[in-house]
């Protein structure tokens, strides 16, 4: 292929590798759109903040994995080398925030009649077999939370060492006044949380949001480990703040998750970053939002879940909710309805139609009027992850490769699909287009049109729309879509 021209005068192989252009990512902590600086040139490290394996996850928990995946792969194919660690929360998520209340991984043990370490392991590779239908990349590293125990102890004598922490009944506390900058990430007000409170599980608790860094006491926890502050178990937000500084070191590039743990789960894990080195940790958190179900957001205390099973039964692909959850920018809600699901699973197959048709298209000599295209797709994806202009700039394509029948127009979208994630090259080779019945219509009425019989042609498409196809046709005879 012959090199282009950059329109800065520059001359590059379209598909050089180079870094750019730059990324921008809404934080969270300044909550302002931000130019990415990593802390090593060409390198990112991020945490995501990973699955609880205590039951499936649902759609709602998939959103939010389907948008830490899309940065990870946004940022490589603007050119950067991705380190992603992912927790694997398998001890110490309790059912309350208030360090009381169940360990969820107990939860599932009683519910199932299993121990914990079986529901964990179970649930894991679930979440894992979810993901890879949902193409969600494994992160690079992958860590549980029971198999980090001395790093969590280790981190919380740093934290007592330099003096953030004190004892009560329930174990060793965070002294979050101890952190001038607490209420920084969750805008909280801590003085409105002070008047607020009710008597506490822990009275000696210096103030309501102070938290457990290590829970002991509790005698009919199955799972506990020895410590210096007795035998117990570790809070959550410390799981977080040990593996992450293990595996990024004491400054890493971005943290993300659910906006659900901004106000406490990231506000803790910061603090506690703080406390033991004295830095802040994170350039960027990073936090998407809910996938709405009616009007209450899908989190697990609220029932009516759905998993990515339960859609392939009712007959949407896993691409399908991936495609959804595009079609939204990360950080606004996104409406899950029997509508949108279906809404993105006509425009699924609307680009595999595409790519079908494509792929019977020879292939064309000047490809230069492409690299539009591919440059306002890298500045989408660029500019906060916006997916729903990167699809906007697929479809652009696809008029215009339909007008001049270029296969080389589905190579480019094959190519932006290393950010988008759909896995289309497979899905068109493994998904028959069309239903056989569907196609012995379409042949019978291009039968009848060749026969000028246009009352048994029309006849035909009405059979065809009946079952969900339109017939288009185009100088290189009909194509049979399905309905949008
Ligand atoms: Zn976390």
């Amino acid at each position: 292929m012959a090199p282009l021209a950059h329109p800065a005068g520059l001359t590059l192989h379209p598909f050089a590798a180079r870094i750019g252009p730059a990324m921008k990512l809404y934080n969270t902590l300044t909550r302002q759109k931000e130019e990415f600086k990593p802390i090593e040139s060409g390198k990112v490290g991020i945490y995501t903040c990973g699955p609880t394996v205590y039951a499936y996850a649902h759609i709602g928990n998939f959103r939010s994995y389907v948008f830490s995946d899309i940065m990870r792969r946004a940022f490589e194919y603007l050119g950067y080398e991705v380190k992603q660690v992912m927790n694997v929360t398998d001890v110490g998520h309790l059912t309350t925030d208030r360090d009381s209340g169940t360990d969820k991984l107990e939860l599932g043990a009683a519910r199932e009649g299993k121990t914990p370490q079986e529901i964990a392991r179970f649930y894991e590779q679930a979440y894992f077999a979810d993901a890879a239908r949902l193409n969600i990349l494994r992160p690079s590293i992958v860590c549980r939370a029971t198999e980090h125990i001395q790093d969590m102890i280790a981190l919380i004598e740093r934290i007592e060492t330099n003096g953030f922490a004190y004892s009560t009944g329930v174990g060793l506390i965070f002294d979050t006044g101890k952190y001038h900058d607490y209420a920084r990430l969750g805008k909280l007000n801590l003085e409105e949380q002070q008047a607020g409170a009710r008597v506490d599980i822990d009275p000696q608790r210096h103030a309501p949001s102070d938290f457990a860094l290590w829970i002991t006491n509790q005698p009919n926890h199955l799972m506990q480990w020895d410590s210096p502050w007795g035998r117990g178990f570790p809070g959550w937000h410390i799981e977080c703040s040990a593996m992450s500084l293990r595996y990024l070191g004491e400054r890493f590039d971005v943290h993300t998750g659910g906006i659900d743990h901004i106000p406490v789960h990231h506000t803790n894990e910061r603090a506690q970053n703080f406390a033991a080195t004295g830095k802040e940790s994170v350039s960027y958190w990073v936090h998407g939002a809910f996938l709405v179900l009616g009007d209450t957001r899908m989190g697990k205390s609220e029932g009516n879940l759905i998993t990515i099973s339960e859609l392939e039964n009712q007959g949407f692909e896993p691409a399908a909710f991936r495609h959804l959850c595009l079609t939204a920018l990360y950080r606004t809600p996104l409406n899950f309805t029997g509508e949108s699901i279906k809404s993105a699973q006509n425009s699924l197959h609307g680009l595999l139609d595409f790519g079908r048709n494509a792929l019977d298209w020879p292939e064309s000599g000047d490809d230069s009027w492409l690299t539009p295209y591919r440059n306002e797709f890298r500045s989408t994806i660029a500019d906060d992850l916006n997916t729903p202009q990167a699809l906007a700039v697929v479809w652009n394509l696809i008029r215009e490769g339909n007008k001049r029948q270029a296969r080389s127009a589905w190579k480019t979208i094959l190519d932006f699909d290393r950010v988008l994630g759909l896995g289309l090259e497979e899905l068109v080779s493994t998904t028959s287009e069309v239903p056989d019945q569907v196609r012995k219509l379409a042949a019978q009425r291009e039968q009848a049109r060749t026969e000028k019989d246009w009352g048994e042609a029309d006849r035909l498409r009405d059979r065809i729309a009946e079952l969900d196809y339109t017939v288009e046709d185009t100088p290189k005879g009909p194509r049979l879509k399905p309905q949008p």
